[in-house]
């Protein structure tokens, strides 16, 4: 019997060739497995067919633990059997790996975990240790086919012993590009802060020592430079936000295992799972009521970042150290990329940090750590980024033409639309300068080269003056594509549409700020879209509130507060009570006074965000925002511990929702419920009366599907609350699941606009 099979899925990379190998010879097969690019990877088998049937159980059920499966086709072919042994043919044409599947970084694999910890394997206490089932790909990846040469692994010719294994299609390293040894591999070092070397027979355990002594250590990683630090001593907190310019943003952690975290978080059987899983994202997890690590580390949020070791190296930090967790954060400079290179970490981070841990392999592709929360028992990406990228999001139906997302402007990342499948990129950051700008074009062309796509249109955003439009406008320009532009909140509904292959939806779309269709401020709509035509409708939207002075009532909550109550009560004795909580005092408060009176300087908005801002600067939650979302998440982070108290009843005035309404009562309220219970309450209003606007419009269009996105979506309370009342109401309701329903995902609402709704 002859049988040809095509196998789609994440089958390049994986080790997949050679497991088809294996249960070839093992059942007794003769033939060829290749890599055909897009259409996967082509096996050809000739033998008899109770060999055949074993053969294809094997491929399903013993599958490499990082395969994905989503399609096998056969075909039984006719004529003679004309292999005598089985074969595992090279990939060669680049037309072969149109749309190849690249792999993205894989933790430690259990076996490899093993090794390191045995004294009689030959890669005892290796930092580096990996195998076909893990270890470095896209960061390492320049170009594919994915072979060594084209990897930054070329600059380690391997030993005899790896040699050996690398070719034996039995071994578990074999074709593994990144098998290495402590002979032949990358080496590690420590240096002191001017990078000279200190010699240590140790140094990565020697670095951990230094961690838990109070010292700053900079670690190069997989994807680029984290800064770390120990999470119980102060002093190096405190010196790394000064340095960092970092108030208040949380700090993500490593813990050296499940029982350490433990000892100071919450852990529910889904973030058990996404903890240990192969990805090793960083988990928001509650901290426990015995939370005793440093307050510096995610201040006033109920939550902190927590990953497990994700290479060797980490693993080794922790083995002579009592620590229950490292810091671990990206090295970045304020709004800039995370670092790749030994001496811009050292000219970058001067002054910041005592020692540096480097090895000497290139990093191809900068990647920051994944970030991902648990509402209940659904994951809910907050960065998409190691361990995912550039793993494409796959989709029911083919889009009409190529794509290129460029996203927006903050937490940005890009999106190349090819056929059925969304590659997206790793996160960029915010693209507000020229680095992360070139970092973006950069990660666009890798995508691109990576994918083999032609490119037939670029989309971007509507914002006239993101960095984001004018580099579409240029690339546009430069190769002759068209340039879709996309309006925000369009965007952010059509993935989620994309996402679960929706046809019409009534979207409710919540976050901080995006361009209206003439240019005003939006972030509380609710948006009907259709899979037909490219248009959507704006049918609601949360009620204009101005913002006085702008930008600055962005960064000072107090300021849409006094805005909204400006017309319902006397504010002016409030303001002066938190006169220190503005930069320029009394003198600010006339000025914030004068510009309502005269509606100078103002400018209003429909955003969510900045409601929900408002209700923390009167709770005194936050008066500064010094990062996104900071008001709101600390907001959240109150009402966690609250319920209902006010039972408020959302006032709609047409297809608008009155937020005057809400931020009066929680004012007049403010000295005699529990601020735990105003945070509730001010989440449900929102939440139900937007989610009552959206049920209303989907019971006029007829329309089944009720969709929540936005930043907004990563808060817990609004989710489960729009939820209860859409569901309860008959009607379908959707979140993201594999792409962030913040601007991270924006990328891809834009590509899927640009490639499925335009004609
Ligand atoms: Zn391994
Ligand atoms: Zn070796
Ligand atoms: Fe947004």
């Amino acid at each position: 019997m002859r049988l040809k099979i095509r196998v789609r899925g994440i089958v390049q990379g994986v080790g997949f060739r050679p497991f088809i190998y294996r249960i070839a010879v093992k059942n007794q097969l003769a033939g060829y497995v290749r890599n055909r690019g897009d259409a996967g990877v082509e096996i050809l088998i000739e033998g008899r067919e109770d060999d055949i049937k074993r053969f294809m159980n094997d491929l399903r059920a013993k599958k490499p633990p990082l395969a994905r499966i989503y399609e096998v086709i056969t075909e039984q072919l006719k004529g003679e059997p004309c292999y005598d042994r089985f074969e595992i043919y090279k990939s060669s044409y680049k037309s072969e790996l149109s749309g190849s599947v690249i792999p993205p970084d894989i933790s430690i694999c259990e076996e490899c975990l093993k090794e390191l910890r045995d004294p009689k394997d030959p890669r005892y206490d290796y930092f580096f240790i990996t195998c076909t089932n893990c270890g470095p790909r896209y960061t390492i990846i320049e170009k594919l086919p994915y072979d060594r040469e084209n990897t930054t692994m070329r600059d380690f010719p391997m030993c005899s012993f790896c040699h050996d294994e690398y070719s034996d299609p039995l071994n578990r390293r074999f074709h593994a590009q990144t098998v290495a040894c402590p002979k032949c591999g990358p080496k590690v070092y420590l240096t002191d802060r001017d990078g000279e070397l200190v010699e240590h027979k140790d140094p990565v355990r020697e670095a951990g020592r230094l961690l838990s002594e109070g010292f700053i250590v900079t670690i190069k990683g997989y994807g680029g430079f984290h800064v770390a630090a120990s999470t119980l001593i102060e002093k190096p907190l405190i010196r790394l936000r000064k340095a960092k310019h970092r108030k208040q943003k949380p700090f993500a952690i490593m813990a050296p295992s499940i029982e350490a975290i433990e000892t100071f978080a919450e852990i529910n059987p889904t973030e058990k799972a996404l903890l240990f899983s192969y990805t090793r994202p960083i988990v928001l997890l509650r901290k426990k009521d015995e939370y005793y690590l440093s307050d510096l580390i995610a201040p006033g949020l109920h939550n902190v970042g927590v990953m497990l070791p994700y290479t060797g190296l980490h693993y080794m930090l922790f083995d002579e150290v009592e620590d229950p967790a490292f810091v671990m954060t990206s090295a970045n400079p304020p709004n800039q990329p995370i670092i790749k290179e030994d001496d811009e970490a050292l000219k970058r981070l001067d002054g910041i940090v005592d020692y540096f841990l480097f090895h000497n392999r290139q990093i191809a592709h900068r990647c920051d750590d994944s970030v991902i929360r648990v509402h209940g028992e659904k994951q809910v990406f907050i960065r998409r980024s190691r361990g995912y990228a550039p793993a494409p999001v796959i989709l029911k139906r083919n889009s009409k033409r190529c794509v290129l997302g460029l996203g927006g402007e903050l937490n940005n990342t890009a999106c190349v639309l090819l056929r059925d499948k969304a590659f997206i990129s790793q996160h960029i950051g915010d693209v507000e300068n020229i680095e992360t700008r070139d970092f973006l074009e950069e990660a666009s062309q890798h995508l691109i080269r990576l994918t083999n796509s032609k490119i037939e249109a670029v989309a971007c955003d509507l914002h006239p003056k993101f960095t984001t439009t004018n580099l579409a406008k240029r690339i546009a320009d430069e190769n002759g594509y068209q340039m879709i532009q996309v309006q925000h909140h369009y965007a952010h509904i059509a993935s989620l549409m994309a996402e679960h292959d929706i046809d019409e939806m009534i979207g409710i779309c919540c976050d901080g700020y995006g361009y209206g269709l003439n240019g005003e401020a939006w972030g509380g709509e609710i948006l009907f879209c259709t899979r037909e035509s490219h248009r959507f409708k704006r049918l609601g939207h949360l009620q204009e509130q101005p913002l006085v002075g702008g930008d600055l009532a962005t960064r000072f909550p107090l300021r849409v507060a006094a805005g909204i109550l400006y017309e319902k009560v006397d504010v002016m004795e409030w303001l002066m009570q938190h006169k220190k909580n503005l930069t320029h005092g009394e003198m600010e408060i006339e000025v914030i006074l004068k510009q309502l009176e005269t509606g100078r300087n103002v400018v209003e908005t429909s955003s969510c965000g900045r409601i929900l801002d408002a209700v923390a600067a009167i709770l005194d939650v936050c008066y500064e925002r010094t990062y996104e979302g900071e008001p709101a998440m600390k907001l959240e982070s109150l009402a966690i511990r609250g319920k209902d108290a006010l039972k408020l009843n959302p006032i709609l005035r047409g297809d608008i929702l009155d937020t005057t309404h809400l931020i009066v009562e929680i004012f007049k309220n403010k000295d005699k419920v529990s601020k735990e219970n105003l945070a509730f309450s001010a989440h449900v209003y929102l939440a139900k009366g937007l989610a009552m606007l959206a049920v209303e419009k989907a019971k006029e269009k007829d329309v089944k599907a009720v969709g929540f996105s936005g930043g907004v979506a990563y808060n817990e309370i609004m989710t489960s609350e729009i939820r209860k009342f859409v569901e309860s109401s008959g009607l379908k309701f959707f979140v993201h699941e594999a792409v962030p329903p913040g601007d991270g995902g924006l990328s891809f609402g834009q590509a899927v606009v640009a490639g499925f709704h335009y004609r």
